[in-house]
């Protein structure tokens, strides 16, 4: 057992989690996983992450639902690749790190506090309904969701962005926005069955 790790009990598994995990695209081969620990060697950011990849891969597979979810790996994982990569047995471990936080958002079980999954809420929400970000309200709606304060004390930061034009004021959307919105609805719905 790994320093500062606690003893799990079979009253922590929601059974049934590590299978729907595996049927989401890209996590069907988390079955064959042989802890060898490469992912976590090769992950640039396991130093920061409470559990390494090679420990979440453990707890989805032993159905931890809860422990997998509400970890900090995920959010902090770059999708980088570096793990998928190196992995012996081919698993898709980004893509494992993008259902779970698939099904952290959708439930809401992400650690309290932490200010990524409020950044992604605000991004996907913005994508499906305009299929474009406007990075000025992206940033704005962030900042009054997390500390509004931060917003002020870099207001400076943002009038050179947008000087620079690498930040729109502007509200942007694709042509077919509205058709896209109406094609991520159907993929959602399609989806809810088989989600963990
Ligand atoms: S590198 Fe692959 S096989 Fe090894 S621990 Fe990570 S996921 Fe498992
Ligand atoms: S994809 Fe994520 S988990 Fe894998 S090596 Fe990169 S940062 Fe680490």
């Amino acid at each position: 057992m790994e320093l500062g790790q606690k003893i799990k009990c079979e009253a922590d598994r929601t059974a049934g989690f590590g299978k729907a995990i595996a049927a989401m695209p890209g996590c069907e081969r988390l079955g064959s996983c042989i802890q060898c620990g490469a992912c976590s060697g090769a992950c640039p950011l396991s130093i920061y992450m409470d559990q390494s990849p090679r420990q979440v891969i453990a707890l989805v597979r032993g159905d931890f639902k809860k422990q997998a979810l509400s970890c900090n790996t995920i959010w902090l994982c770059s999708s980088c690749y570096a793990c998928t990569v190196q992995c012996p047995r081919e698993i898709g471990i980004t893509d494992i790190m993008y259902a779970l936080k698939q099904c952290a958002m959708s439930e809401r079980a992400y650690p309290a506090g932490l200010s990524i999954p409020i950044l992604a809420r605000q991004f996907v929400r913005m994508v499906v309904r305009r299929g474009r970000i406007t990075e000025t309200r992206l940033v704005m709606r962030f900042f009054l969701q997390t500390n509004w304060k931060a917003a002020i004390s870099s207001w400076r930061l943002g009038l050179n962005l947008i000087r620079t034009r690498r930040f729109g004021i502007r509200q942007q959307h694709i042509k077919q926005h509205l058709e896209l919105a109406a094609m991520l609805a159907q993929a959602k719905n399609a989806n809810a069955g088989g989600s963990p």
